[in-house]
This record gives C-alpha cells, structure tokens and sequence, in this order.
C-alpha cells in the first residue's frame, strides 16, 4: 500500500509524462491528462476515442499497463475490475 504522499508523487510523475495531449482522442479542457492513474480515472471532457497513443507513453511500460483508452473506459484498476 501506498501513504497518500507517495500517490501524490506517482501521480505528478505520471502527470509529468503523459502523452495525452498529442492525442487525436485529446479533448482540450481543464485536464491534464494521467487518465490511466486510479486517484485520475476518466475524463469528463472526452467522449469519442479517435485513438490511443497510451502504447507510445514511458508511463505505459514503467507501471505495467494493459488497457487504454483510460480517459475514456477507467484507470487501469478499474479497467482490471479492481
Ligand atoms: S498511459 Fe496514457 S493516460 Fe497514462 S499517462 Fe500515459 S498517455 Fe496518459
Ligand atoms: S487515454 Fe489514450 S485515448 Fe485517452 S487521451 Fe490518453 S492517449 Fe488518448
């Protein structure tokens, strides 16, 4: 388990490298992207998945993920059922 101080890390550094806003799905808005990370989940701006370049982010392979379209179907806990 992570103390909430060590979310609010992973979560600037997932921030920090998100690929998002090069997205043809990117909706711009108040976001900034981090769809993928638990605290983040959805996004309340993007509706139409024009596609996911979640595969090309660093975040991608440094947490592991499997899904995508995390802004538009959950964070990847969610999207795993947990
Ligand atoms: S994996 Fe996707 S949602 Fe997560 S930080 Fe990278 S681009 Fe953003
Ligand atoms: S989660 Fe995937 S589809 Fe959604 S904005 Fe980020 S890169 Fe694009």
């Amino acid at each position: 388990m992570m103390t909430p101080e060590e979310m609010e890390e992973k979560k600037k550094m997932v921030l920090s490298m998100c690929v998002c806003s090069s997205c043809p799905s990117w909706v711009a808005c108040d976001e900034k992207g981090g769809f993928c990370f638990p605290t983040i989940g959805k996004s309340k701006c993007i509706t139409e998945e024009k596609g996911c370049i979640c595969k090309n982010c660093p975040v991608y392979e440094k947490m592991d993920l499997k899904h995508m379209y995390f802004c538009t179907k959950g964070s990847e806990k969610e999207q795993a059922g947990m």
